[in-house]
């Protein structure tokens, strides 16, 4: 089983916080279409013919393509693999581009799981992050899909912003709640270098993020979480049972999968690809024959440290018997010593040979996985 992943690299203008790879400029949309149709045949032959579970279109903006280029994309993905009839295909979507007009679209296209940027229910939070909706857009968004039958939806939320109160979070949470949406994708804003966010911290024109609040509400989170039965299966994610998302939980389960498209990546258990993140140079090399990848193979202290960081982040935990099965005596041993200070202070707990952050853990849980990375 496999999965791909496909990004979109355009936007309508540039979210504050944002580092993804995209470009404002629409003016290469035509030409990239075409590299992607032809993409996906060139690199047909990295999932070595295993069936498609999941096709994740992320960006980017996804939903500035039409339904009708979505539809190409979907011919040429089942001309060349083999795509499961239960397959989850997801589509990020903007909340100022899901109209009447594209909402009809999308409905002729197999996309069957909607993960909406609503990021906050508040105007004054949206504009503080240049986002290009406004609150009431990201309601009429969330309403348009399920009045047109979409019922497999999540949304994304940022917490930590200068602009949030612990009050408006609260509500933001509750629009969530009232929305009757079985997913969530909670994440605590970020300051990324070259961000415009990161210049305007620098320059003392906005304030920086108050780690002290992003705890706090990341806390609420988890708290609303247990309140409403959401399952918190990885760090920033939450799921009704039932709507856990197959193409992530994939990654985090590290499943390969294949990217399409400037800047994706790609793995196959122990080596990552990744495509050139420029539009044009992208194209260029389409049309050339020879798309423009790099590629790392992982070694294995490399595949250990990855597998820690991931699964530690999941509600499936870092399972010893993988670790033994997979490394050698070495790093078994290093894990076993190096959790033990954790699994004392409670931030792991340990279960058989499973071992996961507590509610404790949750909260710092990158210095962890960081502190049981094997670094020589
Ligand atoms: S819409 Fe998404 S990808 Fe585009 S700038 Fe905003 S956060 Fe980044």
């Amino acid at each position: 089983m496999a999965g791909i992943y496909i990004h979109i690299p355009f936007c309508k203008q540039q979210c504050n916080y944002c580092d993804f790879h995209f470009s404002t400029s629409l003016k290469n949309k035509n030409g990239l279409l075409q590299a992607l149709l032809q993409e996906i045949e060139i690199r047909k032959s990295f999932t070595k013919g295993a069936k498609i579970k999941t096709i994740y279109f992320g960006g980017g903006t996804p939903s500035l393509l039409s339904g009708d280029e979505l539809s190409l994309i979907f011919e040429q993905i089942n001309k060349h693999f083999e795509l499961d009839p239960d397959a989850e295909i997801t589509l990020e979507a903007n909340p100022d581009d899901l109209n009447i007009q594209k909402i009809k679209e999308l409905k002729n296209t197999p996309i069957n799981r909607f993960s909406i940027g609503i990021q906050s229910f508040f105007d004054q939070d949206l504009q503080f992050m240049n986002r290009a909706h406004n609150s009431q857009e990201a309601q009429r968004s969330i309403k348009g899909i399920q009045d047109a039958g979409w019922n497999n939806i999540t949304i994304d939320l940022i917490y930590g912003t200068p602009t949030l109160s612990n009050e408006m979070w609260q509500e933001n949470l509750q629009k969530f709640k009232q929305w009757n949406i079985p997913h969530l994708s909670a994440y605590g804003l970020t300051v990324e270098e070259k961000t415009p966010l990161f210049h305007a911290i620098k320059k003392g024109t906005t304030a920086n993020v108050d780690q002290e609040k992003a705890k706090q509400q990341f806390e609420m989170l988890m708290q609303f979480a247990k309140q409403e039965e959401l399952e918190h299966y990885e760090i920033s994610n939450f799921a009704k049972k039932g709507f856990m998302a197959k193409h992530n939980s994939s990654y985090w389960k590290g499943d390969s999968y294949l990217g399409l498209g400037p800047s994706a990546h790609s793995f196959d258990h122990n080596k990552r690809q990744w495509n050139v993140a420029n539009n044009s140079r992208y194209i260029k090399a389409i049309n050339q024959g020879v798309p423009s990848i790099e590629e790392e193979i992982l070694s294995e202290k490399e595949q250990f440290n990855e597998y820690i960081m991931v699964s530690l982040r999941t509600i499936w935990g870092a399972n010893l018997d993988l670790i033994e099965l997979r490394f050698s005596a070495f790093l078994v041993d290093y894990f076993n010593f190096s959790v033990t200070k954790w699994t004392k202070s409670g931030e792991i707990e340990q279960n058989g040979n499973v071992f996961k952050l507590t509610q404790k853990g949750k909260i710092l849980a990158d210095r962890i996985t960081s502190d049981l990375f094997y670094v020589d």
